[in-house]
């Protein structure tokens, strides 16, 4: 046997870094695996939010969008450079179903799950600036709420968070994909081929954040562990020549009442997201043309005038995975939260982390720090991760 490990970790997603960071900060040995790039998986295919989810108040997730404020919070002071507040709009016009005084409520409970910080302020555009807001249609518009939320670039909050982990002492390897492991009592014996060759090593724990492939890494384990019961859920987005200037536009699909988010992206615009079943292999999803159709339905409904533009101007689209319970009914109902599933619950040897969301990616990777403690080794800690700065 080579080499030796506290932890070993398969993904670099933003959880597989975020736990690389989260262990290297608490002093211990880790061996992070990717199989493609960093953040080639779910964490460069998201909306790119940094958000409370002001639409999971709808599904009461009211502790989801807590602990997810007050990590938007922490990422604009740790990461200014990365995340940053911008501006949303909600137009409501006469057909628009969430009606003003819902809005209004919304936003007083997420201002005030906000912790009501300077950030968690919230208004109405007045009418004599609605002709400012990028060419929005202003017929039957009624009011035009605005609040903040934060936005980053997936991708490069995902490599940030593993040059801090790096520099903690985690040592990646990429490509490098996951072939395997066998659990006893001192913890697991991982086999994994690392560009042409087959390796092996001993880890304390085996943590599965492998996104939308995790089910299939813990497949891998044996003795057989559990896998709870999961679907992926897939979300396109498009990506528009046009650029807007003011914000984001949170709009109500006209065709069944989804959110769609309208934003401005590196010069361009931004538009997502559907949300269909998936199945198949992970690697392969794509937004669909009927998701296309879709989105481009949204905004030309929206911004009549960039209407002619709309068509030609489709740049790029791309579509990405959401782990998510397994349930009846349409998936916008089903828990957001990040679910970490233990091999055993004493002393566990493996860790799967499956769904969650961008923002609350720290938080998430200290509570399943905390709970494979037990059957790690007690190390003198480096660092906290709610003080380490992250930097573009
Ligand atoms: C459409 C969409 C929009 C979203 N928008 C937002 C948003 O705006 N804000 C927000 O907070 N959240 C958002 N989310 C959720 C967020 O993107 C995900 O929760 C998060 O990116 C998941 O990260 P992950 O590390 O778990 O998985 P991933 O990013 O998928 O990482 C898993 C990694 O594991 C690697 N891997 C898989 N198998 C192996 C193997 N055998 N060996 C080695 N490596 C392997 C993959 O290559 C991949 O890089 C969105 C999700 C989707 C799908």
């Amino acid at each position: 046997m080579s080499e030796s490990f506290d932890l070993a970790v398969v993904g670099a997603g933003i959880h597989g870094v975020g736990m690389a960071q989260a262990a290297a900060a608490a002093g211990h040995s880790v061996l992070l695996l990717e199989q493609t790039a960093v953040a080639a998986g779910s964490s460069s295919r998201s909306s790119k939010l940094i958000h409370g989810g002001l639409r999971y108040l709808e599904t009461g997730q009211f502790a989801l969008v807590r602990e997810s404020l007050r990590e938007r919070a922490l990422m604009l002071r740790l990461a200014p450079g990365l995340v940053r507040l911008q501006r949303f709009y909600i137009p409501v016009y006469a057909h628009t179903r969430r009606r003003p005084w819902q809005l209004r409520l919304g936003l007083s409970l997420y201002a005030l799950l906000g912790s009501l910080r300077r950030e968690a302020r919230f208004g109405t555009v007045p009418r004599s600036e609605w002709d400012r807001l990028d060419g929005l249609d202003t017929a039957g518009l009624q009011a035009v709420f605005w609040y903040q939320d934060g936005q980053t670039d997936d991708s490069a909050l995902t490599r940030a968070v593993l040059r801090s982990a790096e520099q903690l002492g985690a040592q990646l390897r990429c490509p490098a994909r996951f072939d395997g492991a066998s659990l006893d009592e001192q913890g697991v014996v991982m086999r994994y081929t690392h560009g042409e060759r087959s390796e092996q090593c001993r880890a304390r724990v085996l943590v599965n954040a492998a996104g939308p492939w995790a089910p299939a890494v813990a497949q891998g384990v044996l003795p057989v562990i559990a896998v709870p019961a999961l679907e992926c859920v897939q979300g396109a987005h498009i990506l528009l020549g046009a650029s807007l200037e003011r914000g984001i536009y949170y709009l109500e699909s006209p065709r069944d009442g989804r959110a769609v988010f309208v934003m401005p992206w590196k010069g361009h615009t931004l538009v997502g997201t559907t949300e269909n079943r998936f199945h198949g292999d992970p690697a392969r999803v794509a937004a669909h043309p009927a998701e296309i159709h879709y989105l481009l339905g949204v905004f030309k409904h929206y911004f009549p005038r960039a209407r002619a533009l709309a068509e030609q101007d489709l740049i790029a689209s791309f579509a990405g995975l959401r782990v998510l319970p397994s349930g009846p009914g349409h998936a916008f109902h089903r828990s957001r939260e990040t679910q970490l599933i233990l091999d055993r619950r004493i002393r566990p040897r493996v860790l799967s982390i499956y769904g969650g969301k961008l923002t609350t990616w720290r938080a998430v990777s200290r509570r399943a720090l905390r709970r494979i403690a037990a059957s790690l080794p007690r190390r003198r800690a480096l660092a906290r991760t709610d003080q380490l700065p992250l930097h573009p």
